[in-house]
């Protein structure tokens, strides 16, 4: 027997809807591009997206066609998301930080028809186009007095297509299952594989990052989205911040440490989500000018894993609880969050610290388990690692194209290619990366541990921890340590500052000083190319 309930699709054009009718004059504040901040509410982002939807219905564009952005966080980017998604079209949102070539290959395998850009990106673009033969036009999210003369094909002014649509257009009528969004993964391993959401993924995990224990975001909150809407869609935040009405802070082009924390102060942010590394930015600002954070509450930080150190010090010398989240592009992205639970919350912090180490539960709609490479499913004792499993509506069936094939086991689970140990309480915490876990004479040996404790010395700017070629182990754990500027060290400072912290056997048999340890497109440590520069690495 089937249910009386209304025929609803949960498509995303929905939220933005929402967001107009109940939350209309809510504020959404951007840094722009061009400079200043541009203040604008829901309901006129909700008026210029429904433009940009004429705009692409103008040009012939249809359900299913892809568009792509090549853009910071901003309100016009926002505006071009919902216009796109909210007539059927697909908004392939686009990296900046991959090389060139790599952006060309992605162009070109989702066909993109239309790209809109900001400002900053015309001269990639202009490298990158020549290569790209589906590419009909650009758009330049800018106004007439700043749009450059470009050697674009097509390009085309923003603001002015925007002042000669109409807003009144219809969106959704689609079902749910229409695809809404595509987001390559940044192909460390091969190609770049597409992730492609529906409207359903989307707006379910919209509900599920809503959970209290998950993001629980309010309207009462004043939330700056610093992770990219390019790097797994901004974790959700450009679909939950107005499905509550929460007030929108984007940081356009500027994430260094002083930018973030003016916007922070200035705006009255309650709530921010970024990687480390952004977060290292402002701490490092904060600690330069002895500047303070007076509203902010609770700052969520994945994308890799968090040192303790940053746990403690957001702590301790600014009242600001830090949330750990795991979660990857196919899982749209939130996985796990390491919220504390009803036997955590009233502990003192001291002994949550353990715990918050962690890269948390799975909210209701994810499932996890382990598994080991003869497909045993692992127990859940916080000892045993395993390759991380995982299963839900927001979680990727097969990529674009199929690309790779099959990529689900018997049992419907993904396989992250993460190592994880999951505790009794439903803790998951990341051992490694599976390419990245050091072996050593059979044994594993996390590298994400200890790069965890050594960031935590006081004149570690970054660290990376990589398995280098060893005649009797196959690997040992090798440490490569920048600096903060201005520092002189030896290598037994960081070796004492692990003793007593790791088991023996995991101490780096060397540690290296380097001037730079490379980044990849979403902010991590790019570890292969660490290991190709260390490949021929002899321990004394
Ligand atoms: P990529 O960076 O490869 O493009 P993602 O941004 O989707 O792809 O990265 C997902 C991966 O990032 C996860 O599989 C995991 O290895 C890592 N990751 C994400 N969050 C965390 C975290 N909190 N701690 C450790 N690793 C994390």
């Amino acid at each position: 027997m089937q249910g009386l309930m209304q025929d609803w699709p949960l498509t995303v054009d929905r939220i933005l809807d929402h967001a107009k009718r109940w939350n209309g004059a809510r504020e959404v504040v951007t840094r722009s591009v061009e400079g200043p901040l541009v203040r604008t509410t829901y309901a006129e982002i909700h008026d210029r997206a429904k433009r940009v939807s004429n705009v692409l219905k103008g040009w012939g564009i249809k359900t299913g066609d892809r568009i792509a952005t090549l853009a910071w966080n901003t309100g016009r980017h926002m505006e071009a998301w919902y216009g796109i998604m909210g007539i059927g079209a697909v908004c392939h949102t686009l990296n900046p930080r991959l090389f060139p070539e790599q952006l060309a290959y992605i162009i070109n395998h989702a066909e993109d028809r239309v790209i809109f850009t900001d400002l900053t990106f015309v001269p990639l673009l202009e490298a990158v186009l020549p290569h790209c033969p589906t590419v009909e036009r650009v758009v330049v999210m800018t106004d007439e007095l700043t749009m450059p003369v470009c050697k674009l094909p097509r390009a085309e002014c923003y603001e002015a297509l925007l002042a000669d649509a109409s807003a009144d257009c219809a969106w959704g009528g689609f079902s749910e299952e229409t695809a809404c969004g595509l987001c390559y993964t940044s192909g460390t391993t091969g190609d770049p594989k597409g992730v492609l959401y529906s409207h359903r993924s989307n707006f379910l995990h919209t509900l599920i990052t809503l959970q209290a224990d998950v993001m629980g975001a309010s309207s009462k909150d004043v939330i700056l989205a610093v992770v990219p809407m390019f790097h797994a869609n901004a974790w959700g935040l450009a679909f939950s911040a107005p499905a509550v009405g929460a007030k929108l802070v984007m940081p356009g082009a500027r994430m260094d440490g002083a930018s973030i924390h003016e916007l922070l102060e200035t705006e009255g942010v309650t709530y921010s989500a970024a990687v480390p590394t952004v977060w290292q930015g402002l701490l490092l600002h904060l600690r330069q000018t002895g500047a303070k954070l007076s509203t902010l509450k609770k700052v969520l930080i994945g994308g890799s894993a968090v040192p303790e150190a940053m746990i403690r010090i957001f702590h301790d010398e600014y009242g600001v609880e830090v949330v750990q989240g795991w979660g990857m592009t196919e899982t749209s992205p939130v996985g796990t969050i390491g919220n504390m639970n009803h036997e955590y919350a009233h502990l003192p912090f001291e002994e949550q610290v353990q715990h918050r180490v962690k890269q948390g539960r799975p909210p209701l709609g994810i499932d996890l388990k382990l598994k080991n490479d003869e497909g045993q499913t692992l127990p859940h004792d916080g000892q045993t690692f395993g390759r991380l499993m995982v299963k839900g509506p927001t979680v990727a069936a097969r990529y674009f194209k199929n690309v790779g094939g099959d990529i689900l086991d018997n049992e419907g689970y993904f396989d992250t290619g993460d190592v994880a140990t999951i505790d009794g309480r439903g803790y998951m915490q990341i051992t490694d990366r599976a390419k990245d876990v050091i072996k050593s004479g059979g044994e594993w040996i996390s590298s994400i541990d200890i790069e965890n404790i050594a960031v935590g010395h006081p004149k570690v700017a970054l660290a990376a921890v990589i398995g280098a070629p060893h005649p009797k182990w196959d690997e040992r754990p090798l440490l490569l340590v920048k600096l903060h500027e201005g520092q002189t060290a030896q290598p037994q400072e960081f070796l004492d500052h692990l003793q007593g912290k790791i088991a023996k056997w995991w101490m780096p048999d060397a540690v290296e000083f380097v001037d730079e340890i490379p980044l990849g497109a979403t902010g991590k440590i790019d570890k292969k190319i660490l290991r190709e520069r260390f490949k021929d690495y002899r321990f004394q």
